[in-house]
């Protein structure tokens, strides 16, 4: 059994949040790190690896700095990594990332008791979008927003979150799980991890490694190929400081009432 982990790089939006002159993200200028919920995604594939003694495999599209991020999940824990990058990927959109990310772990291999996690929404783009896509591309079960994951033989029972409750789910292997934060803990890397990492392999997947996988279209990859067109990105302005009222007695109320009434809210 193997677990193929899609973990993408985004911009630490928790501090500084630099936008350029056309508002689009300066990337650039802003720290990194791995999106938020595909740390939790990753740490339930070694949670499974803990405990049976799987193979845990991270894949990532991205520029070539994302190398950094994925030897930091070869520290946590996991065995081998991917790199998917190249000029002609640059700049697509969910259904081309999605594409190409099925791609790369269709070359890599799902066999049957195989699984595939990603995390629920990457904090930069934030569609959510990109595992489901994966999944249909590559014709696998989905379950979404797991938060709790427990495998017996070649089932899998999943707890999903729903806006007012939980839902439980048991799907077979192969197939691909998106993850939310509620399902755990990320560990930390250790030191003796940070050492082992840089012995593990991490190879790099270019245009040429999958232009024959039959998941790839040349003309519905990169940014010429994306159905997405952005025509504007902005800024949305600021929201006023608010209105603070003290007390809960009869003129306060009275007050907050009028306030809420001139206001059309109520
Ligand atoms: C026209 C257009 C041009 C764009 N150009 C760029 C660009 O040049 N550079 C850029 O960074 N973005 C670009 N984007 C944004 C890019 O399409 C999305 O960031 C990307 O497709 C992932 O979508 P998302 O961030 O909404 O991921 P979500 O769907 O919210 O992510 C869900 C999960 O999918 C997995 N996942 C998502 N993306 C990746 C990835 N790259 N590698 C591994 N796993 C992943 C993760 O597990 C993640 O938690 C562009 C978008 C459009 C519409």
């Amino acid at each position: 059994m193997k677990i193929i982990v899609s973990i993408k790089q985004v911009p630490d939006t928790s501090g500084k949040v630099a936008v350029n002159p056309d508002g689009t993200l300066n990337r650039a200028s802003m720290q990194t790190i791995t999106n938020p919920d595909d740390m939790n995604a990753l740490e339930a594939a070694l949670k499974v690896k803990d405990a049976t003694g799987c193979k845990v495999i991270v894949v990532t599209m991205g520029p070539a700095p994302a190398a950094g991020m994925l030897r930091e999940a070869l520290a946590m824990g996991a065995d081998e990594a991917y790199l998917v990058s190249a000029r002609e990927f640059g700049g697509s959109d969910t259904y081309a990332t999605s594409q190409i990310l099925a791609a790369a772990i269709n070359t890599i291999g799902v066999e049957k008791d195989d699984v595939v996690m990603c995390g629920r929404q990457a904090i930069d783009g934030d569609t959510a979008q990109v595992g489901p896509q994966i999944a249909e591309k590559l014709h696998l079960p989905q379950v979404t927003y797991a938060a709790d994951i427990q495998k017996d033989g070649d089932t899998i029972t999943v707890k999903r979150m729903l806006e007012d409750g939980y839902m439980t789910i048991k799907v077979q292997t192969p197939c691909l799980i998106t993850c939310i934060k509620e399902l755990n803990e990320p560990r930390y890397m250790s030191v003796g991890g940070v050492f082992e990492a840089y012995s593990k392999p991490l190879t790099t997947f270019d245009y040429n490694s999958l232009k024959d996988d039959p998941l790839i279209d040349a003309t519905t990859i990169g940014l010429k190929g994306s159905p997405t067109n952005i025509f504007k990105s902005f800024t949305p302005p600021q929201k006023g400081a608010g209105q603070m009222l003290e007390g809960a007695d009869k003129a306060t109320c009275e007050k907050l009432a009028g306030i809420l009434v001139s206001k059309h809210i109520i």
